[in-house]
């Protein structure tokens, strides 16, 4: 892995302040964009590498080191979390658990991990991720032919044993589990299936169950999100600790900071850029640049366009 010019290293990011971890310093152990899933609403854009396959895919020194590097130096911002996320599922990572502990070794702060929950069946998964404080699954599906529509998943993967597995690991686990399920406008909002992922929600029993819909449009297909009347009528069809968490981000996205979307929308006047380009030119990891893009968007300052496979951002010049 590369440094940055700007000094940051592409695997440490941030701190950044995140509505649900507050200051959280991102890890990122999956290269863009290796998943077990190609969500129809991601916000990092297409899974290039679809595939359930655990490995070393950037090396347990190389994270390790920008880890101790960064622990080394004496930083003032407060940290509120350590947060395993990534440019794609982190327990693909096979050397997570080793990560985990170490990170353990170097700060006192708590340890999350961002996960699409789709390796939990694996006893060694559950294993590596013991050592955590908080680990937060998604489950956007509770039966196969909307898992399949919502999460276009690796093809061996089965929702059931998924949901076992998130079940299973919230039985061994000491932290806290939040369960976050993602609804995306008549994809998996039918009532029927909603009943079935409150039963899979209830069997799993996480401390917190967040729910929350598409905030931005993805870069590819359409995703439209439900509306907030609905996503509270929803959440009353939820027992436990339910809420609804409207700008909730996957990738545990850093908050908006106007000098840098001003940045942002300067670089696109002069040329269309993909999000890779972006981040390379700012320094900006890219799930830092995905939160000023996906603002942009919504106050219609910045448009996609599809060209060669890639998405291209653009701005009208005045
Ligand atoms: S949203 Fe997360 S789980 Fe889904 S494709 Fe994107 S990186 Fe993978």
């Amino acid at each position: 892995m590369n440094e940055k010019s700007s000094g940051q290293s592409e695997v440490i990011f941030g701190p950044v302040p995140s509505r649900r971890l507050g200051m959280s310093l991102g890890v990122d152990v999956i290269p863009m964009k290796i998943c077990s899933y190609d969500c129809i609403y991601c916000e990092l854009g297409r899974t290039t590498h679809l595939i359930i396959e655990r490995k070393e895919y950037v090396p347990e020194k190389t994270i390790v080191r920008s880890m101790e590097r960064y622990f080394a130096k004496k930083h003032d911002a407060p940290l509120d979390y350590v947060t395993f996320s990534g440019s794609g599922e982190p327990t693909l990572n096979s050397k997570i658990g080793v990560l985990i502990r170490r990170l353990k070794e170097l700060t006192d702060t708590p340890v999350a991990v961002l996960t699409n929950g789709s390796l939990l069946n694996d006893p060694q998964v559950r294993q590596d991720l013991m050592p955590a404080d908080l680990v937060i699954p998604s489950l956007d599906a509770a039966e196969q032919k909307t898992f399949i529509k919502v999460n276009q998943p690796e093809a061996s993967l089965d929702v059931s044993d998924i949901i076992h597995g998130i079940h299973q690991f919230s039985k061994e686990f000491q932290g806290e589990i939040w369960l976050e399920i993602l609804f995306v406008k008549g994809v998996n909002d039918h009532p029927d299936h909603i009943r079935k992922l409150s039963e899979a929600a209830r069997l799993i029993n996480p401390t917190r169950i967040q729910l929350t819909t598409v905030v931005r449009p993805p870069g590819k297909g359409f995703a439209p999100p439900i509306d907030m009347d609905k996503l509270n009528e929803i959440s009353s069809q939820f027992s436990g600790n339910v809420e609804v968490v409207a700008d909730l981000t996957r990738h545990g996205n850093p908050a908006y900071k106007e000098d840098k979307g001003n940045d942002v929308i300067a670089m696109l006047k002069i040329r269309p850029m993909t999000l890779e380009d972006i981040s390379s030119s700012t320094g900006m990891h890219r799930n830092e640049v995905i939160k000023y893009v996906d603002q942009l968007r919504r106050e219609h300052t910045v448009n996609s366009v599809e060209f060669s496979g890639k998405t291209y951002f653009t701005i009208d010049r005045e």
